[in-house]
This record gives C-alpha cells, structure tokens and sequence, in this order.
C-alpha cells in the first residue's frame, strides 16, 4: 500500500492507542514528542522527540509520513497551519482551533441552532470577575481558555475565595456557571470521505475534574440517548469534521443537554470500545484517514472502564489477575496522573 504512514502529534496514552491500531492495518506510525519517555515510544515505528516549534525537527517529521493527526489538541495551532501546507492533517486546522480554545469553542456551539453550553462571561478585570461571579450565584469556575486538561487551570469559585483573585491576570480565563448536571455522558462521532458514524452514549464519572469511569450502557432514556447522538453529529456537521470528535455533554435533571466541550482526537470516555467492541475509535481513526468507507460500530459487551490515577496504579498487578489491564508505561507515578485503565465486561444481556 502506497501513502501508508502516519505522523502523530504528541506520544502519550492516546497516541500508543494510535500505533497499536495503525499496526493492525499495516500502516506505519510516526510520532513527534515533546518529552523523552513516552507511553507510545514502544509501539510506534518511529519517532522524533523535539519541541513542536523546533521547524528543522518538524520538516523532517512532516517529511517522514503522508498523513497526520494529533493525541493532544495541545499543539501550538501555527504548527497545525504548517503541518496543512503540506500534508492532510486529521482532524483540520479549523476542528483543533475550536476545539483547543474554550472561548472559540463555546461560541461555535452556541452559533448552532438548538445547542446550548452553559453561560459564561469573560471577566477583564478583578471588578468584572467579581460582578460576572455575582450574576451566577457564585457558583462558577474560572478556566483557563487553552492548555487545560483533566481540571487544570481550572478553579472553583465561590463567595469565600474571591479575594484570591484580586491580583489575577484574567487575560485567556473565561468564568463559567456551575452547572447543576444529573449526569455526565459523552458522544464519538468519526468522519470519513465517504460516511459518518458514532459511538453510543458512554455515562462519565469524574472526580475532581479527572475522568474515573466510563460505562456502557450509559443509564439514560432513549430519548436522550438519540437527543445526545442527534447533537453530536449536528456539531460535527458543522465544524466539517474529518477524523474523531468526543462530544463531553451534561444532562440536567429536566433532560435538556448543555455541550460541556470537544476534544478533536480520539477520547479517554471511548477505550472501552478496545474491548467491547468490534472496531474501537482508534480503530475507525485510522480507517477515516487511510480508508473511505467507515461501519457503525458494532457493541458485543457491557463494559466499564476504570482509569488508573496516580497511585491507584499500585494496584496494577492484582487487577491483571481478574481484568483485562492497560499499563501506559508511565516513568513516574504524578498525583492526578493517568497511568492506566482497566476493562470490566459483562454480557450484554445480563
Ligand atoms: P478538561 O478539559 O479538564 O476536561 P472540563 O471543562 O471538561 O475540562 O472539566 C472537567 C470536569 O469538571 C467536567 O467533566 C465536569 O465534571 C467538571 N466541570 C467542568 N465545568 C463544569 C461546569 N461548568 N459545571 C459543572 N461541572 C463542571
Ligand atoms: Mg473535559
């Protein structure tokens, strides 16, 4: 097969998942990292470890491969521009600028007809935070517009902690209500040349701003069940997706969806699909890019995926006993660090 390598931005879980699946087909994986140690250094066929914006490094990264996706939406958006004049990138430019500023990325969703997120301001002052922090009840999160993931630069706001933020530079922060969620689930859409599908509704658990679990099915009516897939496929329509969308959502109590945000890359809420079932997202990722015609997903099992956080990674070795395990092959065990997940199955008749 001709044109049958693929340039991966960023070497972590996302992009080991990447290389495994990219192996299946014969494609060959080429990855760009930024730090020396990586979860995908081991399965990919090769790899380049360079700052993104080093350009000699990244003309020889663009060089090595015909197509490119990313495992980050944390890249530098020049680089993506840079990347394009040359070779397709999975998804565009234009999907990872939204998706990488939640300030782009809320006004997008909210341009949509019948998609809403949840009401934000953008302070430009300490009077401004303290004014926009009263007209939502003091109940809201000030987050940073780029660079977040798993709750970082995220913080929570009430009327006892106001004053911390007297000196704060508010430049690239928006303040977003707190919202009253009944639960969390999220949607995977994949495009191709020729089709679109999704991956049904997984319900999230998280912690502290980090995903602990995903389950399938997600306990959710039918009704939200097509309302969530229904708006998944309305935004990936119109943001002109190539490639993998995650669509985070909340579900309030009365059934309404809010978007909580986009990630343009394959998703933490979707490894389940490794296992239960036929084609994982990492799977339908390499077949969008390399192949034109893409399948519905077919689910064989009931699944739930625990993440490995920090230290519960200590556990590893006797989960490995009773459950099917994925070590990340992290260096060192961080607090809040995703290090590996586990897989329960069940039938689905069960
Ligand atoms: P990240 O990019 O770190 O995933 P998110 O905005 O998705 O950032 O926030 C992580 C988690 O924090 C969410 O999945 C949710 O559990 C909680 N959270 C974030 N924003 C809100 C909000 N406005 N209201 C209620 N919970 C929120
Ligand atoms: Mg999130």
């Amino acid at each position: 097969m001709k044109n049958n390598r693929l340039g991966i931005i960023g070497g972590g879980q996302l992009g080991m998942f990447i290389c495994i699946a990219a192996k299946k087909k014969n494609i060959k994986s080429i990855v760009l990292s930024e730090s020396e140690e990586f979860s995908a250094k081991n399965f990919c066929d090769r790899y380049f470890i360079s700052d993104f914006k080093n350009l000699n490094n990244l003309d020889k990264f663009i060089d090595s491969a015909d197509y490119f996706t990313i495992e980050t939406e944390n890249v530098p958006i020049s680089i993506i521009h840079y990347i394009e004049k040359k070779k397709k990138v999975f998804p565009s430019s234009k999907v990872i600028e939204i998706a990488q500023n939640r300030l782009k990325e809320k006004k997008f969703l909210n341009s949509i007809d019948g998609i809403k997120t949840t009401k934000y301001l953008q302070p430009k002052n300490f009077d401004d935070f303290k004014y926009a922090s009263k007209n939502f009840n003091f109940s809201c999160i000030l987050k940073s517009t780029k660079l977040g993931y798993d709750g970082k630069g995220q913080y929570k706001i009430s009327k006892n902690n106001l004053e911390i933020f007297k000196e704060f530079d508010f430049n690239n922060f928006i303040l977003e209500k707190v919202v009253d969620f009944k639960k969390e689930v999220s949607v995977i859409i994949v495009k191709s040349k020729e089709n679109t599908i999704n991956y049904p509704t997984v319900e999230n658990i998280h912690k502290e701003s980090i995903l602990r679990e995903s389950f399938y099915p997600a306990k959710i009516s039918k009704k939200v069940e097509s309302d969530a897939i229904t708006k998944s496929f309305m935004i990936a329509n119109q943001i002109s997706l190539n490639g993998v969308l995650a669509v985070e959502m909340f579900i309030l109590e009365n059934d309404q969806i809010l978007i909580n945000e986009l990630a343009p890359r394959p998703h933490n809420s979707g490894h389940w699909s490794m296992d239960a079932c036929n084609e994982s997202q990492y799977d339908n990722l390499i077949k969008s890019i390399f192949f034109d015609k893409l399948t519905s997903p077919q689910v064989i099992r009931k699944c739930r995926m625990i993440n490995l956080i920090g230290s519960d990674y200590k556990k590893i070795e006797s989960l490995k006993r009773k459950y099917i395990c994925y070590d990340y092959y992290k260096k060192e065990i961080r607090n809040s660090r995703k290090m590996g997940h586990y897989i329960i199955l069940d039938q689905l008749n069960s």
